[in-house]
């Protein structure tokens, strides 16, 4: 079943345009409009003949992604995208806006230290965060998504459509004239565990690069720590960042909040990491949420400083991890909080005392449940009711 347009390769195009008679450019056309203008809609595919359009259309009818839900927040600066799939699950995406240097927009009053954060350089920054699975089923207990469960993985060509549907909206969504108005740069940070679903993302990640144009390294995935996963990406030969959600520095921790951990404790997770970093000789970021009472503890601190600090670039090229210290972004009923700014900055102090870099990333889109692993599609599928979530772990504060 084709689940969206971007599922289809340039072979399918070519076979499509065929059986409704027309001359085989008219597919390089249609492979134009897809990747290149990242126009989903055939109705809008206006150098196609009108009885092609409608036909493809027709064709189509019930595949890709609908829009269902558009929320603004921080100013417009962040904004949250709900698409229904076919079949009726749904997923959301975040496009996260950055201004052009200068005058920054308003900060959250969560963001203890992040102003950095905002700016995009002297052209801006837009970035889409996309889902790779609806719902996931890694289960970490802070998680929106993870205690929603796992409804399934997403094709190549509805992970490929967040994208060009969110490219095709950015213009008329822009806040002002300090906005980007172009997409560069594509996370892996939406709804699901990328290397649950290694095929589809993969397929993304190289139909994005290839077909859409962007650079490998505007291109981000961000891994719960699956080591099958790692090990796949350091021999893939497109150079996209790695990203590995690692949120506590022992076992002894990292098992409750991130269940996967018993199965790839942090040796063997940073073991393959080791081996990624030799193989592809690029820096690591290291993920980890900081909440009140249960992992901000300065031992933890020392701790990941004293886990990280060893791995380097080979030849002496200077440390291949860097820290992105993520304020917790509260969640309903999991009962775990954000740190408070001191707590926050001595934390940072403590990892970079170790020498690792280290920074703090602002939490962007808090108001409309927007921010990192606050997606959780409240909205569900037709018929199908939310998760109850599950039981607080004893990590809870
Ligand atoms: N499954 C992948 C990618 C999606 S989650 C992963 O876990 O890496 C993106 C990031 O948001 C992860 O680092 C995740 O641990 C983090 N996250 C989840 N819930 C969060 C919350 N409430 N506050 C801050 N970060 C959170
Ligand atoms: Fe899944 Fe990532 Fe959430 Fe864990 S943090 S449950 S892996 S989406």
């Amino acid at each position: 079943m084709t689940r969206s347009l971007y599922d289809l390769d340039p072979g399918q195009l070519e076979a499509l345009v065929a059986e409704a008679g027309e001359p085989p450019y008219r597919a390089r056309q249609l492979a134009h409009w897809l990747d290149r203008r990242r126009q989903p809609d055939p109705k809008a595919m206006t150098n196609l003949p009108r009885s092609l359009r409608a036909r493809l259309s027709e064709r189509f009818a019930g595949t890709g992604l609908t829009l269902d839900r558009h929320q603004a927040g921080d100013d417009g600066w962040t904004q949250k995208f709900l698409f229904r799939l076919p079949g009726g699950d749904a997923v959301e995406s975040v496009l996260m806006l950055y201004k052009r240097g200068g005058l920054r927009p308003p900060r959250s009053p969560q963001d203890p230290m992040a102003e950095d954060d905002w700016e995009g350089g002297p052209r801006g920054r837009a970035t889409v965060c996309i889902s790779s699975q609806a719902g996931c089923a890694m289960g970490c207990t802070f998680c929106a998504t993870g205690q929603f469960g796992f409804t399934r993985h997403l094709s190549v060509g509805e992970i490929v459509e967040q994208v060009a549907q969110v490219s095709t909206m950015l213009p008329e969504l822009r806040p002002g004239p300090a906005a980007p108005d172009h997409l560069a740069n594509v996370v892996f940070m939406g709804m699901g565990e990328p290397f649950a679903n290694q095929e589809a993302t993969w397929g993304a990640a190289y139909r994005l690069h290839q077909g859409f144009g962007l650079s490998a390294r505007a291109i981000t995935i961000s891994t719960v720590g699956l080591v099958p996963g790692i090990r796949r990406a350091a021999a893939e030969p497109l150079p996209v960042n790695l990203a590995v959600s690692i949120h506590a520095a022992t076992d002894e921790l990292r098992d409750r909040l991130v269940p996967v951990n018993r199965t790839w404790p942090i040796a063997v997770l940073l073991a393959a990491v080791e081996e990624y970093v030799a193989a592809t000789r690029r820096r690591v970021s290291f993920e980890y949420a900081l909440m009140a009472g249960v992992n901000d503890d300065p031992e933890q601190a020392r701790g990941l400083g004293r886990l990280l600090a060893p791995l380097r670039m080979p030849g002496g090229g200077g440390h291949a991890a860097h820290v992105n210290l993520i304020p917790y972004n509260p969640t309903p009923g999991t009962g775990f909080s954000p740190p408070s700014k001191g707590a926050v900055r001595r934390f940072r102090d403590n990892v970079a005392a170790a020498g690792v870099p280290v920074s703090v990333r602002a939490n962007r889109g808090v108001g409309i449940d927007a921010a990192c692993g606050q997606l959780r599609t409240a909205a569900g599928r037709p018929g199908r009711k939310a998760l109850p979530l599950a039981e607080l772990p004893e990590a809870g504060p």
